[in-house]
């Protein structure tokens, strides 16, 4: 194994693996970046090239290209190895033991299958059924042969079983290819084709390596039922973080320190058409504080490109509203209705790179809106208009900027600037309170650095447990009410909500998240102890609760204790009703304390 890892250090640079996530700039001797772990606007993240390791200053992550590659991609040491040994071209030498290997052999598979099926799409279009009935339309909407072929698009014949078929010749089993979405399970136990006469684009991620598909119903097929079917969430892909033509894009959005965001797969494909290389498209209409994270790696420049339809104009206030947020400097093109990015690149693409190039900042759009909206001649309109503009200067993070559009908002309604501000102010407040009160519920109970430990390990037992045996999960479900707070803890809560989704199946909660393998693993160790301490099969139901009961006992005892000073401190204020409530509330924990012995 040593020599592996040293023969891939030996063929890799780091500044190249590094630099296919980060945007690097030679400083000296060495790289720096804005640091891909934590959020940043001043880059202290370093690559050094000689010494073939990175550091952060800010918050202190450093090591090698595998570190770099497990953190950056959330993967376990021997995946990393395999990735990097395949960019290597390194053949590796030690087979991994059965049991070890599973996990990267799952997902070097179900990437190997989503490339072949990706090629088996591509040929339909290109030498099958798809060369009369699809590229027409592709090339009548302004694509070259060479966009279409750099996007890897495919076509899938009608029938139920053509991918299906097609990959068990190529030796999968019906199981494996289920986990990459491209087949479904019937009732009956039957498996089929999830996409049936489609046109198919391929989706990658920051690698280029195909996660799932997204497809669009045949032109002149009937386009009112399902235009668009994708990929469900599986283990490779998860709607949250993708982001469409990302592998084609990352150089260009470094290069010129921008990324324009647009809605649909097409105004992607149609802009690279157009030279327009630094776009990309979110799945779903908004944007989503992962989709922000991996752009920033690239860019700290974001330009909103969306219709100006309803939806359109809703997803794209939404999405400004994260960026101001994430301190990301975001300018926002709306389009007169009923255009498209595709339509204007195929008709005219100088007319595209002008419309990208005159991007106003976002704030000025909000302005623009706003004025249309409201008739701001009239007091009240002029106060909705304003308060309008003023929830988004309130998620601007700068003060400097903010007080400057702050003065520019002041200046264009022609109020005091003092009012605006004051609308400013109210709007953060009221952010705060409800953020306030929130970490206060959660800060209700506050523990010493032991106990706190003491109910970690209880809680992590009920977690546990509720993976390994789905019945429990359920039954724990079904009665959530009998288990007071303790359901409201973090992972417990979500065991909660996505329980039902999933069938209270682990396999299935766990390929929603792939963050979630560590504690499969834990989980499954935890069935298999149980099962040799209780031979007899024990009750897991019955344990469960017990350890639910002693969480709830400790919750218990420890508000009792905080009700008692505040008991105390109410009396020395002579409040006497505070103190009756207080009393009853003392009593009512009490109870259920004993009554849970
Ligand atoms: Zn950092």
């Amino acid at each position: 194994m040593n020599s592996d890892v040293e023969l891939i250090k030996s063929r890799t640079n780091i500044v190249d693996i590094v630099g296919e996530y980060v945007k690097l700039t030679k400083a000296g001797s060495s790289f720096k970046a804005c640091c891909p772990f934590h959020s940043e606007k001043t880059p202290s993240f370093n690559v050094n090239e000689e010494k073939q390791f990175y550091h952060c200053f800010g918050c202190g992550q450093a090591g090698d290209i595998f570190s770099f590659v497990m953190e950056i991609e959330s993967i376990g040491f021997r995946d990393a190895l395999i990735m990097l040994a395949d960019k290597a071209g390194v053949e590796l030498q030690n087979n991994f033991s059965k049991n070890e290997g599973e996990s990267q052999d799952t997902k070097k598979r179900l990437y190997n299958i989503l490339e072949l099926t990706t090629k088996f799409y591509e040929k339909q279009l290109w030498d099958g059924g798809g060369k009369k009935k699809v590229l027409p339309y592709l090339r009548g909407r302004g694509l070259s042969d060479e966009t279409i072929k750099k996007f890897r698009l495919g076509y899938v014949p009608d029938g139920w079983n053509h991918a299906n078929n097609f990959l068990k010749k190529n030796g999968f089993e019906n199981e494996i290819i289920l986990q990459t979405g491209t087949i479904i399970k019937s009732d009956k136990g039957s498996y089929y084709d999830r996409f049936r006469n489609r046109i198919m684009f391929p989706i990658s991620d920051v690698l280029g390596r195909v996660i799932g598909f997204t497809s669009r119903v045949l032109p002149g097929d009937d386009e009112s039922q399902a235009k668009y079917i994708n990929t469900p969430e599986t283990y490779l892909y998860h709607k949250s973080n993708v982001l469409y033509g990302i592998d084609h894009a990352k150089k260009e959005i470094k290069q010129k320190n921008a990324v324009v965001v647009v809605e649909g797969n097409m105004d992607v494909i149609a802009s690279h058409e157009s030279n327009i290389i630094n776009t990309i498209a979110v799945s779903g209409t908004a944007m989503t504080d992962e989709h922000i994270k991996i752009l920033k790696r690239y860019t700290n420049h974001f330009i909103l490109f969306f219709d100006a339809d309803a939806a359109g104009q809703v997803a794209a206030r939404r999405s400004a509203l994260f960026c101001l947020d994430a301190d990301v400097q975001t300018s926002m093109i709306l389009l007169t209705e009923g255009k498209d990015a595709a339509d204007i690149a195929k008709t005219n693409p100088e007319e595209l790179r002008d419309i990208i190039k005159n991007a106003k900042n976002v704030m000025e759009v909000f302005m623009d809106i706003a004025e249309d909206k409201y008739d701001i001649n009239d007091p009240h309109g002029k106060r909705e208009a304003i308060e309008d503009v003023a929830e988004a200067m309130a998620n601007i993070v700068n003060d400097i900027e903010r007080g400057e559009w702050m003065i520019k908002c002041a200046k264009r309604f022609d109020v005091d600037e003092r009012l605006v501000n004051n609308a400013i102010q109210k709007i953060i407040e009221e952010k705060q309170k409800s953020q306030q009160s929130f970490v206060q519920d959660t800060q209700v109970v506050q523990m010493s650095k032991s106990e706190q430990s003491q109910m970690q390990r209880i809680y992590k037992s009920i977690i546990l447990m509720m993976m390994a045996y789905p019945h429990v999960w359920e039954h724990i479900y079904n009665n959530k009410e009998k288990y007071g707070q303790v359901v409201d803890q973090k992972n417990i809560s979500v065991l909660m909500r996505e329980g039902p989704e999933c069938g209270f199946s682990v396999g299935e909660f766990v390929s929603n998240d792939s963050s979630r393998e560590q504690l499969y693993k834990a989980a499954m160790n935890m069935q298999q102890k149980y099962e040799t301490e209780h031979e007899d099969g024990g009750s897991p139901i019955e344990d469960t609760e017990t350890y639910i009961s002693i969480a709830m006992e400790n919750l218990n005892k420890r508000r009792i204790e905080m009700l008692v000073n505040k008991m105390d401190e109410a009396e020395s204020n002579g409040d006497y009703d505070t103190q009756k409530k207080i009393l009853e509330q003392i009593s009512k924990l009490s109870q259920q304390v004993i009554s849970n012995k």
